[in-house]
Formats: C-alpha cells, structure tokens, sequence
C-alpha cells in the first residue's frame, strides 16, 4: 500500500508535478486550497456577488458548481445560479443535461437552462451538417460563450463562472499561440467594470483534469466523463491535447508553465493598457503633478 505524503492513510493518487502522494483528505485539501488560491486573485467577493455558474453536466462543470456551494455556504451575500446551454447535439447532450439539473437540485441551486435553438434558431449539429469546412467547435464555443454572457447579462450576474481546468487552459495558450494570435489571450479575463460583458472566472483552473475528475468521483458528482462530444475529433484542440499530454508526461509541469504564461502576458497587457491610460490622461486642472503625488519608484 502506497501512503499518503502527509499521513499514514493510503493515497489515491501521486502528482508528477509536485511529487506528493496524497490520500483522499489531503486531495480534497489540495484541490480546495488551489480554488481558493484563484478566486482569491480575483478581488470580486468581497461584497457579495451573484454568481451565473455555466454548466452543462461534465464533471469540471459540476465539481465546480459544488466546490462554490460548499464554499460559500455561509456566505448570504453571494448567490449562486446555474446556467445551462443546450448546444443541440443528438445523443450527446440529452445524457449531460440530465445530470447537470439533477446535481442542481441535489444542491439545491437555482437553474436556467438556454439552448441555441431558442437563441440563434439553429443547433450545432444543423450547422456541422451544412458547413463541412469548419470543425463545429468553431461556431459552437463561439455561440455558448456568447449565449452564456447573454443570459449572465439578463438575470444580473455579476460574474459568470466557468469549468475550465488547467489542462483546458493550458491547451487554449497553446492554441493561440499556434494560431499566430497570442493577443486574444486578453479576451479570456474581461475587467471587472459594468460592460457588455460578464468578468469571467475558472476556479479550477489550477486543477489538472485528471484530479478534477478524481475528485469528482470521490464526491459521487457525475456519472459522464467530459469530452465524449462526437465533434471533439474534429477540432485542432485535440491535437494541441495530444502533444501536451505527450509533453507533460517527459516534463511534468508544463501545463502550469503555460498557466503561468498566460497569466504573466495579461499582467503585461494590463500594465502597458494603464501606462497608456496614464499617458494620455489630461490633469483636471493644469499644473501636473505636485510634489508629494508622484508615484514612488
Ligand atoms: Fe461544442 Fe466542440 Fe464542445 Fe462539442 S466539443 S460541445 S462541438 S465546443
């Protein structure tokens, strides 16, 4: 019996990357003290919040929407509301849905559910069968992020929460950057000022996808593993999946270097956008700046 690094209990997984074994307590631990580690970045509860969660049953989505509601628990001023999009994909998401609401329930949040259909008039399997050039997951990530603003927009939220997980955004870095368009890096964290668009957060997005579904089903969360879309293959992202996972394997933490890259261009992007900001503000009465408000450098 292998033990866990911590106590004397026997361990259910082994992290490459950090070289620990853990048992199923100290897992819980871990993955809780690297959602709280995110959403403590964030600066945007501490005056409560509504919170649109996006699920659609796999089990990111819905160790997600459980890690928030025993997180907050407590907490009276923060509300949360499950938001669920039916893409329209037969024999796919009829199963996923199913177990998005019952979970729902279980929890006792309230829920939405949306769908293409209602919102564009279309579903994604009527697109992929007349548009054969484009993979589907081109339009279909396209019209949920933007149905999932939509909906987050009408019933007030002020943040909408979404399941990716580190391998997800390890991937989509890697993405951008093979698509010659590392610049659109800066959509993915939208300010959080009033807009037309909903400030994004991914509490899991220092989970790895394998403990995400570990610990999924050490909470009994979802019966469907993520991922069995029958478009999934089509799509560039399963290549860029590939190599990562080859690469992690030889040189376990990569996937958090590329965290970290993304994380290290938004900082810049932000740092150079209030520079410019700066710069191009004018005094409200002339004189510039006085001795004694100068910045310290
Ligand atoms: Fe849509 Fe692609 Fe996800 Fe399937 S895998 S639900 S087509 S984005």
């Amino acid at each position: 019996m292998i033990r866990c690094d911590k106590c004397s209990t026997q361990a259910i997984i082994f992290q490459k990357y950090s070289g620990m074994h853990l048992c199923v307590d100290h897992f819980d631990d871990d993955v809780l003290r690297k959602v709280r580690e995110t959403l403590r970045e964030t600066k945007i509860f501490g005056r409560g919040a509504k919170i649109a969660i996006g699920i659609s049953g796999s089990q990111d989505s819905s160790a997600m929407m459980y890690i928030l509601k025993n997180l907050f628990a407590r907490r009276r001023d923060i509300e949360l509301v499950a938001v669920l999009v039916d893409e329209g994909i037969c024999g796919y998401r009829s199963e996923t849905i199913s177990a998005a609401i019952a979970l729902a329930d279980r929890l006792d949040i309230p829920k939405i559910t949306c769908s293409f259909k209602e919102a564009f008039g279309v579903t994604t399997d009527e697109i992929a069968s007349q548009d054969r050039l484009r993979a589907p997951c081109t339009f279909c990530r396209a019209m949920r992020d933007a149905l999932l603003n939509r909906t987050a927009l009408e019933i007030g939220a002020s943040v909408l929460s979404l399941g990716h997980n580190l391998d997800d955004m390890a991937e989509i870095v890697m993405d951008k950057c093979l698509c010659g368009d590392p610049s659109s890096l800066s959509r993915l964290q939208v300010p959080y000022l009033p807009s037309e668009v909903v400030p994004v957060i991914r509490p899991l997005m220092r989970v790895p996808r394998a403990e995400v579904a570990l610990y999924a089903r050490t909470h009994n969360l979802s019966p469907y593993a993520s991922g069995s879309c029958p478009y999934l293959g089509e799509a560039i992202r399963l290549a860029v999946k590939t190599a990562l996972n080859d690469f992690e394997q030889k040189h376990p933490g990569t996937k958090y270097s590329l965290l970290r890259s993304f994380e290290r261009i938004i900082k810049l992007q932000d740092k150079a956008l209030t520079t410019k900001q700066v710069a191009g503000a004018k005094p409200l009465s002339g004189g510039g700046e006085k001795e004694g408000e100068r910045e310290p450098r």
